[in-house]
């Protein structure tokens, strides 16, 4: 059995982080431990574990200069209930399709991020909300935009004395109308492991233009990957649902996907693309 610790504040964690726990290993950071645990099934527990639960003012969401900041410990739940205005909703929607109610109420959006798995559902809508990663350590405070942050499946840039304390989602376009919406395809409607998914977040202007869109697709690549071609494709086309016929197969080029048991990665190409253009349309009608 390794150490445990549960401080109560972020200076006291990143005091720990910055030490280390006795012996030259690292703190194993625990927040909603949803992923946690299941990786660790039928294995002695013998790493040294940080609770961060008990932290107070990371369980917050709040509207701060240029956007929103998402606490560290915040919920799926916390996320739906919250009143936040359209930008978020297509990452409400994915807080819906996560796990079932049990996990949403225990588990964090940033551990979902951390967690760095290519099937992660909150991380197509982060992307394309330009959301970026705020860390914490004794040697200071940093942000890293979140397609920096997650570097491969199961790696991140966070440092080993590094916690991360929250998310930060600028505001949209001045003058814009927002719609975001996500899809999800998995083996059935809930409970499930996604074989893709899609987020778009589409900014419209008065004159009823896409004044900028953003889509992002996860688990058809290590790490769900932004769509440059098409969001340049789009850009001053009409916002009526007729604009996702524009949606073709070379948009998707970039992604890598594999074959599984879930699906082969010609399945989840064209699921893929269905995803976005479905995606599209429920944005822009
Ligand atoms: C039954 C079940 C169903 C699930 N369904 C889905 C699903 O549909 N979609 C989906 O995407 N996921 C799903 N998950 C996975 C999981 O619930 C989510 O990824 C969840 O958001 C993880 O959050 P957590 O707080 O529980 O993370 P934890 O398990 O506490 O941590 C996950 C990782 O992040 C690190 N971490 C957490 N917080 C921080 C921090 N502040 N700073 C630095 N590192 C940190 C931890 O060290 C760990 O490596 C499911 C899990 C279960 C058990």
């Amino acid at each position: 059995m390794g150490a445990y610790l549960r401080p109560v504040a972020v200076p006291a964690a990143l005091a720990a982080l910055a030490e280390g726990p006795p012996g030259d290993a690292h703190w194993v950071i625990v927040a909603g431990a949803t992923d946690h645990y299941p990786a660790r099934v039928g294995r002695v527990l013998e790493e040294d574990v940080l609770d961060i639960t008990a932290i107070g003012g990371l369980r917050d969401i709040a509207e701060i200069h240029g956007g929103w900041w998402i606490g560290a410990l915040t919920t799926w739940t916390d996320l739906v209930e919250a009143p936040l205005p359209s930008l978020f909703d297509g990452l409400k929607q994915a807080a819906l399709a996560i796990g079932g109610l049990q996990i949403q109420s225990r588990a964090t959006l940033v551990g979902n991020v951390c967690n760095a798995s290519p099937a992660a559902d909150g991380m197509p809508n982060l992307l394309a909300l330009d959301a970026e990663v705020e860390l914490g350590s004794a040697r200071g405070a940093r942000r890293v935009p979140i397609g920096e942050f997650v570097t491969g499946n199961r790696r991140t840039a966070r440092g080993p004395d590094e916690l991360v304390t929250g998310l930060f989602v600028p505001a949209p376009l001045p003058g814009t109308t927002v719609r975001s919406t996500f899809e999800k395809l998995g083996s059935r409607a809930y409970l499930v492991i996604s074989i893709a998914m899609v987020a778009a977040v589409v900014e419209v202007s008065a004159e009823g233009r896409i004044a900028r869109a953003r889509l992002a697709v996860g688990a058809c690549s290590e790490v769900a990957q932004r769509l440059p071609e098409l969001e340049a494709a789009l850009a001053g086309r009409p916002a009526t649902g007729a604009t996702a016929a524009l949606v073709a197969p070379e948009h998707l080029a970039q992604l890598t996907p594999i074959d599984d048991i879930r699906g082969t990665a010609g399945y989840r190409r064209d699921a893929a693309l269905t995803a976005v253009r479905r995606a599209l349309e429920r944005a822009l009608s």
